[in-house]
């Protein structure tokens, strides 16, 4: 049987597989700067001398974005598989018990920086692209696989570059994204939504005086605690939205991974992080995060700059909480100018957009007969069964779902979500040789 072909040729190549990630760890791909391209060139060997169709398309310094082909048939349905090779940087390097970019195996892990977001996942669709060319199994339909650069800093130049320049003549009928979805101590997840996420700056512009007649001018970190202390306000100004996953539709979905359904009320109770993660799940959520104001202890200021991170959830925008922000520094009885005007005499309330990243969801996955053996896949290679989930952070599946190119997009992957960007990322071999076999399995079933 097929399958049988699939799961014997992974068995026998473990070593490979294990060696191809360990390469790809090294090959540093830190972003900002990005540097995606060292990552793209040992892709694009290692899928050419399978006979693959690969192209990388660079940009910038050293950056890349990569697209490959299981075949050249894209007239019947696309299966398409995505995974960024851009990691976040390292932070204290001394931290590391083992460096960043040394692949270390110790105690049936693999660690450094991108092991579990996500270079496994993205090494495990290059493997499983592989493996079906190598099989050469009768498919119909084609498996499009794009490594992308720039997730990490919000994916215009990664995944929306590759979607409005290149995707726009192959439709696709499914995607996954390789994102690590382990969510410990839950069983995989098959993540169908994210949150949103933006970043804003805000300026009060204040007139400086000396701090001795603090009355003759109008000091700017005042201005800001105002605007802080009114904060909770805001969410009175926008529109209330209804979480795509209730927290009794999250509780039900956990509660599958335990025995019963009491047990499961009673681990709850005990677990903060478990209560967090549903509050997460379904809250809009802000947070001032940056400030900064003054120059001297006897000048008042005239200027300060704080920075707010906003998570949203699907169907909220970014102009939504725009307007509540300048409704909010309106009722405080100040202007609100469009470009920080530079003068020392002006009072005014400045605010700019830094960052957005919409929120999305798959509304119709409940539907879905290829979802359910997806779902089944992973339950047979894991051997237990996997939940549906949401999840609060933000990912690249949002330029796919929201422009509609491919609402069915889910994300999968090996390595637990909660190790991402943090010291001593790691991903157990087996998470990793069990996504192989999931992206191999699933996309034979999906193409046979
Ligand atoms: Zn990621």
């Amino acid at each position: 049987m097929s399958e049988d072909q699939i799961l014997n040729e992974i068995e026998q190549n473990k070593d490979i597989y294990i060696q191809l990630l360990r390469d790809i760890l090294q090959a540093e791909s830190y972003n900002p700067p990005g540097n995606e391209k060292n990552v793209a060139l040992i892709i694009d060997k290692y899928l050419k001398n399978s006979n693959i169709k690969s192209e990388i398309f660079p940009f910038g310094e050293n950056r890349a974005n990569l697209i490959a082909y299981l075949n050249d048939n894209i007239e019947g349905k696309n299966l398409l598989y995505n995974g960024h090779m851009d990691v976040v940087p390292p932070g204290s390097e001394e931290e590391w018990k083992n460096p960043p970019l040394s692949a270390t195996i110790k105690r049936k892990k693999v660690f450094g920086r991108g092991a579990a977001d996500m270079k496994g996942g993205l090494t495990a669709m290059v493997i499983a692209l592989k493996i079906l060319k190598k099989l050469n199994l009768k498919l119909s339909g084609n498996l499009i696989l794009t490594a992308v650069a720039d997730e990490e800093t919000g994916g215009v130049l990664g995944t929306g570059w590759v979607l409005k320049n290149k995707l726009t003549t192959q439709k696709c009928d499914f995607a996954v994204i390789g994102e690590p979805s382990g969510l410990d101590p839950l069983p995989k997840a098959i993540i169908l939504g994210e949150k949103g996420r933006i970043e804003l700056k805000i300026v009060t512009n204040g007139i400086s005086c000396h701090a001795s007649a603090p009355f003759m001018g109008k000091n700017a970190i005042y201005m800001m605690s105002e605007i802080i202390q009114n904060l909770e306000k805001l969410k009175d100004n926008i529109p209330k939205i209804e979480p795509p996953m209730s927290s009794s539709e999250l509780k039900k979905q956990m509660s599958e991974a335990f025995p019963s359904k009491d047990i499961f009320e009673k681990i709850l109770s005990e677990q903060p992080l478990l209560q967090n993660v549903i509050k997460a799940n379904t809250l809009f959520a802000k947070s001032l995060t940056m400030i900064n104001g003054g120059i001297k202890p006897n000048v008042i200021p005239n200027k300060c700059e704080a920075v707010m991170d906003f998570r949203l959830l699907p169907g909220q925008t970014t102009e939504m909480v725009l307007n509540a922000l300048r409704k909010l520094v309106n009722n405080l009885g100040y202007q609100i100018k469009e470009k920080p005007t530079g003068s020392p005499e002006e009072i005014f309330v400045y605010i700019e957009v830094l960052k957005q990243g919409e929120a999305s969801y798959w509304e119709n996955w409940r539907n879905s007969t290829v979802l359910t053996r997806f779902h089944n896949i992973i339950e047979k290679v894991y051997e237990k069964t996997p939940i549906y989930f949401f999840l609060p952070a933000s990912a690249d599946a949002a330029y796919y779902r929201n422009s509609n190119y491919c609402n069915s997009t889910i994300l999968f992957g090996p390595g637990m979500a909660g190790t991402a960007h943090a010291i001593n990322e790691y991903i157990s071999i087996q998470d990793f040789i069990n996504a192989i076999k999931v992206y191999s399995l699933f996309a034979y079933d999906f193409l046979k």
